[in-house]
């Protein structure tokens, strides 16, 4: 198999499932002019948090790692009238860019606020709890996150983080690399902890070989 196959198949299942979207469309299209990575999630994995919040009912929406709000605009979109998202991100390029692309979506910063800063720094001041939790900013503090992610969370509370798999590197231990070290310190804290449910599924896709973790408060 190769990317080739997958990116078709990906291509594929996109026209099967998915409408032409131009508010999403021209958030990645502003983001990629302003030099932003091409890193946000595809539109399939886009709907697929969309889909997992709504079936989660969720009415607040936590996310730590913004880019240009390509994800940020699917899981706002999951919320019902009266909810709320809230966003981290480190850059304020980034931020700013993301807060066009959202208010072009329709969502204010009344509805979907963003929090510039290291999410280290900013995750603490934020009153919980959140419904769902999307994790998608640097892999090095991941196990950090999911326990910051915890604190905001109540029972029943979704957290969904991506990039756990990194080509499969997540299976060396000998690998040194700080992402792949810091998602193994991640399955550590989650392994035998009863205060999480949790599963990770492995993907493929035009984003390449990778794969996400889905857990539930227990
Ligand atoms: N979720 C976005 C999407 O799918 O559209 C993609 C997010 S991108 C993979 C990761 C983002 O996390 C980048 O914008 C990066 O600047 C941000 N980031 C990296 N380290 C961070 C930190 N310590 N705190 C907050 N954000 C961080």
């Amino acid at each position: 198999m190769t990317r080739e196959l997958w990116t078709r198949v990906d291509d594929y299942l996109n026209d099967a499932l998915l409408s032409a979207d131009p508010v999403l469309e021209a958030a990645l299209a502003d983001s990629g002019a302003a030099g932003l990575p091409p890193i946000a999630v595809s539109p399939s994995q886009g709907k697929l948090l969309h889909l997992l919040a709504v079936t989660a009912g969720a009415r607040s929406i936590l996310e730590i790692g913004t880019l240009g709000g390509y994800s940020t605009i699917w899981l706002a979109r999951a919320l019902p009238p009266g909810g709320h998202l809230v966003t981290c991100e480190y850059e304020p390029r980034h931020a700013k860019l993301a807060r066009a692309n959202l208010d072009r979506a329709g969502f204010g910063a009344d509805v979907a606020e963003i929090r510039v800063g290291a999410a280290l720094d900013t995750l603490p001041t934020l009153t919980g709890p959140f419904d769902f939790v999307f994790i998608d900013a640097d892999k090095a503090n991941l196990a950090a996150y999911v326990e910051a992610a915890f604190s905001l969370s109540r029972q029943g509370t979704t957290i969904v983080a991506d990039n756990v798999i990194r080509g499969g590197a997540v299976a060396d231990p000998t690998d040194t690399d700080r992402s792949v070290r810091g998602v193994r310190e991640m399955f550590d804290l989650l392994h035998e902890d009863d205060r999480f449910d949790a599963t990770a599924v492995q993907t493929v896709g035009d984003k390449g070989y990778d794969g996400f973790l889905l857990a539930r408060i227990r």
